[in-house]
């Protein structure tokens, strides 16, 4: 990504000091990865001249790239660092992907689920093109996490961070079976209409530590632990 020369970097500065530092995220790694991931490659083309924009944009099947300013805030609630091994539901455009695998660096590892397989393979596509290689991809329902969980010989590998980008009714509960302890799980919860972001903390002998924070407004999370299904589950 740094050794292409391109045309939106003024604009991408831009909103990274009116939209993000200006509102408060004052998060270095944050502000850089997202002064460093190229957003309009992640648009279809009629919205690219609006890619960097104080906006959520339409991206396929009636799903939604999110707002940088919400990107960014859900990354600096996340904390993620470099190394980290990442679980993320909802790859949609594969932005918020991106910025992650920025965030986790070479040695990090990012695993991104989606339930719709155009866009996954959409996203997975644009990523291997940018030469995004630390992140692994799975189509499907992941609102119970890494299908099988990940194992390491006959050992289960717990996530460090799991970051949930579609509106849930609750905190899937298999998702905090998959968090280490320490670890830290950011997901909108509310009704169809809107959301407030939680942050989850796993803590020592199985405790939860639950805080919200701004109010937001995402596609639903469909799925065993999510809406039951795309016909019944409110909003679109
Ligand atoms: N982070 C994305 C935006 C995500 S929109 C970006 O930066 O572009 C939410 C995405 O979650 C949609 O693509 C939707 O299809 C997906 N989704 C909804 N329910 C899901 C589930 N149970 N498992 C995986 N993905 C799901």
């Amino acid at each position: 990504m740094n050794a292409v020369k391109d045309p939106c970097e003024i604009d991408r500065a831009r909103m990274v000091e009116e939209q993000l530092r200006g509102r408060g995220i004052a998060m270095a790694r944050v502000l850089e990865a997202m002064r460093e991931v190229p957003r309009h490659l992640f648009v279809a083309h009629q919205w690219q001249d609006r890619a960097y924009c104080d906006e959520a944009l339409p991206s396929r099947e009636g799903q939604t790239i999110s707002q940088p300013y919400m990107v960014a805030v859900m990354t600096q609630e996340l904390d993620v660092r470099e190394g980290m091994r990442v679980l993320e539901l909802g790859t949609g455009t594969g932005y918020q992907t991106a910025v992650l695998c920025w965030m986790v660096g070479a040695s990090g590892r990012v695993y991104t689920i989606e339930r719709v397989a155009s866009l996954g393979e959409l996203a997975r596509g644009r990523l291997e093109a940018m030469g995004i290689s630390n992140v692994h991809y799975f189509i499907g329902d992941g609102s119970a996490g890494w299908p099988e969980g990940l194992w390491y010989e006959d050992r289960p590998v717990l996530f460090d961070r799991i970051l949930v980008t579609a509106g849930a009714p609750q905190v899937p509960e298999p998702l905090i079976a998959q968090l280490k302890t320490g670890g830290a799980m950011v997901v909108p919860v509310g009704d169809g209409e809107s959301q407030t972001l939680r942050r989850v903390v796993k803590l020592a002998a199985g405790r939860i530590e639950e805080s919200d924070s701004l109010g937001c407004r995402f596609v639903p999370l469909v799925g065993e632990y999510g809406w039951q299904a795309p016909a019944t589950a409110p909003g679109h």
